[in-house]
């Protein structure tokens, strides 16, 4: 890439400029609109600039919106992305791009859509807010854990699956506790969501993601928070069909896993249902109805009874059942 088209959310421009300025890259414009769930009319006005503006290539500098829309331009223009991910999301590592439009949100899968060139400087995480490093460490962790019973599933994958667990679970206790500093737990905490990635992209997701590609594509709820919140709610569903893997969970983070994924929000005044995030109470019945809609692999049957009770019982932050 000789000129390539900065790409940033409104809330890094600033850093991404900055970025540029310090590697001495010549960017061919700057697009500082990258949007959650990548609606497709933020990456037609992304096309716009990247045409008019010459630009030969992209560079995505932030999480996983800017990055997804780094790849919503590999899509549909086939250029070049470098990503450069500030968070612990992963999509730098999957072939998965989700976007919106007015009909919701739909997942393209192609080898293609994996940049073509990754950069983790954990120092560029360093500035990531609590509430987000909390939250986007368990949206990576729910990416190894449902790895652990997808279909996908094999012997290689555990082994990267238990690693991912392990080396998430100290450094999101102390982002939650407030030290958010310490080099060594940031480090720990980026290369685990690597590995979360590795699983995501190679092994398959169930129940837990496909509730939440449903609560954030309809009802617009933060990405990271809504993974943080339905984690706990979405083992448990499934819990009692994968004693193997809950004992393997509970050896990597060393404690009972769904008592502690709902302690880390709870008992540090994170954001623990989905209330909180202003998910519609009379969207229960419609989340788990569109949750169906399409039959995918979980290790437990699914039945819109108990989906509504799973999902009303994460409305409500009341304990999972
Ligand atoms: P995000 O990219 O929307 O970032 C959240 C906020 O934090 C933004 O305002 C961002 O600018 C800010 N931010 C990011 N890094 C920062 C840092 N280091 N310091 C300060 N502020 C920082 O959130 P996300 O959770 O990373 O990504 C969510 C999006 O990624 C969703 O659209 C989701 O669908 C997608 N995603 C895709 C995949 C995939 O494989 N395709 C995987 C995970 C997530």
């Amino acid at each position: 890439m000789r000129r390539p088209l900065l790409l940033s959310t409104r809330q890094q421009a600033f850093d991404a400029a900055k970025f540029a300025e310090l590697a001495e890259l010549r960017v061919a414009g700057h697009f500082a609109d990258a949007t959650m769930h990548t609606p497709i009319e933020v990456t037609y006005r992304a096309m716009e600039l990247l045409r008019s503006s010459s630009a030969d290539g992209v560079i995505s500098f932030g999480g996983g919106s800017t990055v997804g829309l780094g790849k919503a331009l590999v899509h549909r223009l086939g250029v070049t992305h470098l990503a450069i991910p500030t968070t612990y999301a992963g999509s730098e590592m999957t072939p998965i791009l989700g976007q919106t439009d007015a009909s919701g949100k739909t997942t393209i899968t192609a080898r293609e859509l994996i940049p073509s060139f990754v950069i983790y400087d954990v120092e560029l995480t360093l500035g990531l807010p609590r509430q987000a490093s909390v939250t986007s460490g368990l949206n990576a962790l729910a990416h190894a854990i449902e790895a652990m019973y997808s279909p996908g599933a094999n012997p290689v994958l555990n082994l990267i699956a238990d690693e991912a667990v392990r080396s998430m679970a100290k450094p999101i206790g102390a982002f939650a506790e407030g030290r958010l500093n310490d080099l060594t737990d940031r480090s720990d905490a980026q290369y685990a969501s690597w590995l979360c990635a590795i699983c995501l992209a190679q092994g398959g997701v169930a129940l837990h993601h496909k509730l939440c590609h449903v609560l954030g594509g309809t009802f617009n709820l933060p990405h990271a928070e809504t993974h943080a919140i339905v984690l706990p709610y979405a083992l448990a569903f499934n819990a009692g069909s994968i004693p193997k893997v809950m004992d393997r969970l509970e050896k990597a983070i060393g404690t009972e896993p769904i008592a502690w994924l709902r302690a880390l929000l709870l008992d540090h005044g994170l954001p623990s249902s989905l209330a909180e995030l202003g998910m519609p109470k009379d969207g229960i019945a419609e989340a788990a109805r569109l949750a169906l809609a399409k039959p995918y692999p979980n290790p437990r049957a699914l039945d819109e009874i108990a989906l509504v009770e799973t999902l009303s019982a994460a409305w409500l932050g009341e304990a999972p059942r």
